[in-house]
């Protein structure tokens, strides 16, 4: 029996996850889930699965669990505070760690897991891209096993030959092929597109997935963080990572050798694939997915993504070449963004103007250790909001154009 754990088991990851894990009781026991404050349905998932173990970050919020649960959950210990989700990662009964918490909240604990030994299994793509170096050296040190979760990632994984060590080029690799859907303004004009709603934005055409990451989808931020992501995670320059639009995301992503073929994975846009893969790795188990059919899909289309409608994208290329710290401002500038416009303080392409102003004002620089990282991430946060509020002030005295399409 393999034990697992899912930090964000509340999310759309966890929530698939967990739905992957309850499918195979003789594989895997489920020895702790977590999350923020979501108590209400932490609670509905201790019910159901009956972990020995549930935290949450926020200790208000554990309390009202522990409240919710009475005493209808006397198997399962509730854990309080950031630190249990850290604790919860390097338990020994735990040997897969589903780091599964959006964004750079999520650092720490995956660290931990690397730190700890485990099958890390990466959905939280913003601790790689804020730390990388750090994360990929915790994983070597630690004897960890990292998995990614990002489906484009675990297609890459697939494609490469079998005995790939992640952070390592394999040798006859020419590039990479990082597949993106294009998220819902994709045919949009940059016109329409500077009057767009959240609602609209976390609307993806092809994927149910959180707030952020849709937000980061529909302004291909998602697409730049997922290429600082592949460089790290298979040792290519960004210059070998090529960003291709695949409108029905059915290929998730393809690795082209220097003899010529192109190894591709294929399949439905759901995220249960690739964690049952690397749940399951090296084996293969059911994951509950729709099977493909090529017949009915018909047409596989392909073009470039267009730089000036996305700008997020060109930012991220950017600050995959710079490296060092680029990468963590970036993201830390971008989480703010984003929420800034799911609150609708910040119009769309706002988000791309804020991240741009900060990356610019900040020095770089390199990750001499986590300290840095966590300082350049709490420094660009704080000058994203300086830079939302000028924003904001601009969007209330245009009277914001954002409500005509909803
Ligand atoms: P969701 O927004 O659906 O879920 C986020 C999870 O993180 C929730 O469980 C939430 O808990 C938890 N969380 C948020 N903040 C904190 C915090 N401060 N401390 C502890 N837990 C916290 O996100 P997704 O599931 O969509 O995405 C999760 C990660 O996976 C992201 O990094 C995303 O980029 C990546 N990913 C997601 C994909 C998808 O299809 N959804 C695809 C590929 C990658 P609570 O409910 O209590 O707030």
């Amino acid at each position: 029996m393999i034990g697992v754990a899912i930090l964000g088991s509340t999310g759309s990851i966890g929530e698939s996850t967990l739905d992957v894990v309850a499918r195979h009781p003789d594989r895997f026991k489920l020895i702790a889930i977590g999350a923020n404050r979501s108590a209400a349905k932490l609670a509905e998932q201790i019910k159901r699965h009956r972990p020995a173990y549930a935290a949450l970050a926020d200790e208000t919020a554990a309390g009202e669990l522990k409240r919710l649960l009475g005493n209808s959950a006397p198997q399962t210990r509730i854990l309080a505070g950031e630190g249990a989700l850290i604790e919860i990662a390097a338990m020994p009964e735990v040997h897969s760690v589903m780091a599964a918490i959006v964004g750079g909240a999520g650092l720490r604990s995956t660290l931990a897991a690397a730190r700890a030994g485990k099958r890390l299994l990466l959905a939280n793509k913003e601790s790689l891209v804020m730390a990388g170096p750090l994360l990929m050296e915790a994983v070597r040190a630690g004897g960890a096993v990292l998995l990614p979760i990002d489906s484009e990632h675990n297609a890459i994984f697939q494609c490469m030959p079998h005995n790939t060590r992640v952070g390592t080029q394999p040798p006859g690799v020419r590039r990479v092929l990082l597949t993106a859907s294009g998220g819902p303004f994709r045919d949009w004009t940059r016109e329409a597109i500077a009057t767009a709603t959240p609602e609209q934005a976390v609307a993806h055409p092809n994927w149910v997935m959180g707030r952020k990451i849709s937000v980061d989808s529909a302004t291909l931020m998602n697409k730049g963080l997922e290429l600082i992501e592949a460089c790290l995670l298979f040792g290519v320059p960004p210059q070998q990572v090529e960003v291709v639009v695949h409108p029905q995301s059915i290929v998730h992503s393809a690795v082209e050798y220097l003899d010529g073929s192109v190894l591709a994975q294929l399949g439905s846009p759901d995220m249960r694939t690739p964690i049952a893969h690397a749940l399951a790795w090296p084996d293969r188990i059911a994951s509950g997915v729709e099977f493909l059919d090529l017949i009915r899909t018909a047409r596989l289309d392909f073009r470039a993504p267009d730089p000036d409608k996305f700008r997020c994208l060109a930012l991220a290329q950017a600050a995959a070449r710079a490296g060092g710290l680029t990468p963590a401002v970036l993201n830390a500038a971008n989480e703010v963004a984003v929420e800034a416009f799911l609150d609708r303080r910040l119009n769309f392409l706002d988000i791309a103007a804020v991240i741009e102003a900060v990356v610019a004002q900040s020095g770089g620089g390199v990750i001499g250790s986590l300290e840095d990282v966590l300082a350049a991430d709490s420094e660009s946060r704080r000058r994203a909001r300086e830079q939302i509020s000028g924003s904001s002030a601009e969007v209330r005295k245009s009277g914001t154009a954002r409500g005509a399409h909803a």
